[in-house]
């Protein structure tokens, strides 16, 4: 079932997703060659928690961090960890908290130092899909409108999109329908309405789409070792088109 959301509840899911920007801006700034993820995580959960936040992701499910820390051919759900970024890794940073009992939830993927030319390509096209997905999120549009256009933006540029993980509606629960795919032909599932708040978050690899789980029982990494990037918003669907929630310049 999909929850409409007042006005005043998309607000709290504003203010709970703008602690994620924040948190997210400050940690990026902190990547660098020789930084590890485990700091990055606990950077991330003593920020959250002097908000008057609390990570999302710490316990749900068993989860064990606060922060999602997955580096190069990791998707997504990979665990932070005492090894050293080096130069020309990317490292993609998920992140949510639980804020006036809403829920916000964002990710990038960032170069550590100098990144190679295609691992640049792949985070840009990634973050344009993003984008393009977004843009699709207008009233009376349909679902698969968002999902379509984030895989041609993705697939138009030679890349791929996972298919076992999608993006999700978001409110007073982290995970809420709809689903949202990646991929898929346009015009079909649900009809998009004003109040839908959505994080959209294309999962992009360099070369094919199947990915498995590790024996942590979490990280996934790409079956074939190619890089993969990972951009998420979440945002609110209002009659004056998407409103960025989680936007890290303020804007929406
Ligand atoms: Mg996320
Ligand atoms: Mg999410």
């Amino acid at each position: 079932m999909v929850v409409l959301k007042s006005p005043k509840e998309i607000e709290k899911i504003h203010a709970s997703n703008q602690i994620v920007a924040k948190i997210l801006s400050v940690l990026e700034s902190e990547v660098k060659p020789g930084v590890n993820t485990l700091y990055l995580d606990k950077l991330a959960e003593d920020l959250a928690r002097e908000n008057g936040a609390k990570p999302a992701f710490k316990g749900y499910r068993g989860f064990p961090y606060s922060l999602c820390a997955s580096v190069n051919e990791a998707v997504v759900h990979g665990f932070p960890s005492k090894r050293a970024l080096k130069e020309g890794d990317i490292l993609s940073m998920d992140f949510g908290v639980l804020f006036g009992g809403y829920y916000g939830d964002s990710a990038l993927t960032v170069g550590v130092g100098k990144v190679s030319k295609s691992a640049r390509r792949l985070m840009n096209f990634t973050e344009q899909a993003l984008y393009k997905g977004i843009e699709k999120a207008v009233v009376n549009g349909r679902l698969s409108d968002i999902s379509h256009a984030v895989q041609k933006h993705v697939e138009d540029a030679g890349f791929s999109v996972v298919r076992i993980f999608v993006g999700h509606g978001i409110g007073s629960s982290l995970h809420e329908d709809p689903q949202i795919p990646n991929f898929g032909k346009p015009g079909m599932g649900i009809h998009l309405k004003t109040g839908m708040t959505i994080a959209v978050e294309p999962m992009v690899n360099e070369k094919g789409y199947e990915v498995e789980i590790l024996e942590d029982g979490w990280t996934a990494v790409t079956k074939d070792g190619g890089l993969s990037a990972h951009f998420e918003h979440t945002i609110a669907i209002t009659n004056n088109g998407p409103a960025i929630l989680s936007a890290r310049d303020g804007s929406r």
